[in-house]
């Protein structure tokens, strides 16, 4: 155990939350760049975990490569078959390939591993248009929010730290009560890192969202949620983090997906952004 990582991980994830109050209340103007911040402070704060209670041992991670490789195919191939069609869509000057997936359920997503992004045709017809092509330039917002990073290395690299943490855990809980609280503080730690992470993600790809596509990417959140707006508070939002760590139920992808922020904070965010620079239309 390397205890100065470990202290200072504890310390940078128990600070996330206010992080994100503070830059999802703060002048809207640098959001992008702040809410990019706070990303890379959360996986400063997972990487500091890691380096303080990680073991990289050889056979974990000699078996987490093929594992990655057979789920890019795995992936790749169950989505490939029931592509029926591809989009491309021109978002800021770079062209954008769409998978269209036959479904009724009206939903767009992104496949980080293999960096691909899927539209089903329900979304098509549930939602106008322009709505549908906001939602999906949010979904490619996702993967321009990690730039200059590939979604694939990313992906990579996040489930090497956290085979190496939950390796290090494991060897924790067994060395006596004091082990155990330790073991149960890194994974809440992990787990607060996480979901800020993926607060700050969401809130990248709805701005990138609202460059592309303008009001569309509001009133399309609108309709899918059905929430309003509601501004960021401290101890809300420390509660909520704590609750996007329950398992969630549904269907079987549902633990892949990442936790979202309110829908509410969302549109704060969102409306104030712009009302400010006057994106509307
Ligand atoms: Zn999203």
């Amino acid at each position: 155990m390397r205890e100065p990582l470990l202290y200072m991980g504890l310390a940078v994830s128990a600070l996330l939350p206010a992080a994100y109050v503070y830059v999802a209340r703060s002048n809207p103007q640098g959001a992008w760049r702040r809410l990019r911040m706070l990303m890379l402070s959360a996986v400063t704060a997972m990487m500091l975990l890691t380096g303080g209670v990680g073991d990289f041992d050889k056979i974990t991670l000699s078996l987490a490569f093929p594992a990655l490789a057979g789920a890019y195919m795995v992936l790749n191939y169950h989505f490939g078959r029931r592509t029926v069609d591809n989009l491309l869509y021109g978002i800021h000057g770079k062209v954008h390939r769409v998978s269209i997936l036959s479904s009724p359920i009206p939903t767009a997503f992104t496949v980080a591993i293999t960096g691909r992004v899927y539209a089903t045709t329900g979304l098509y017809q549930r939602l106008a248009p322009e709505e549908a092509a906001a939602i999906v330039a949010h979904e490619v917002g996702h993967l321009e929010a990690l730039r200059p990073v590939p979604s694939t290395v990313f992906v990579v690299v996040v489930a090497v730290a956290a085979s190496a943490l939950a390796t290090g855990v494991a060897s924790l809980l067994q060395q006596g009560p004091v082990g155990v609280a330790l073991a149960a503080a890194v994974l809440l730690a992990a787990g607060v890192s996480w979901v800020q992470f993926s607060w700050a993600w969401e809130h990248l790809a709805d701005i990138y969202a609202l460059e592309a596509a303008g009001a569309w990417s509001i009133s399309a959140l609108y309709r899918i949620t059905g929430a309003g707006p509601e501004k960021p508070r401290l101890a809300r939002a420390y509660l909520d983090t704590l609750r996007c760590l329950r398992p969630r139920g549904g269907r079987g992808v549902a633990f892949l997906v990442n936790p979202h922020p309110r829908p509410g904070y969302r549109l704060y965010l969102l409306e104030k952004l712009a009302w400010r620079t006057g994106s509307w239309g």
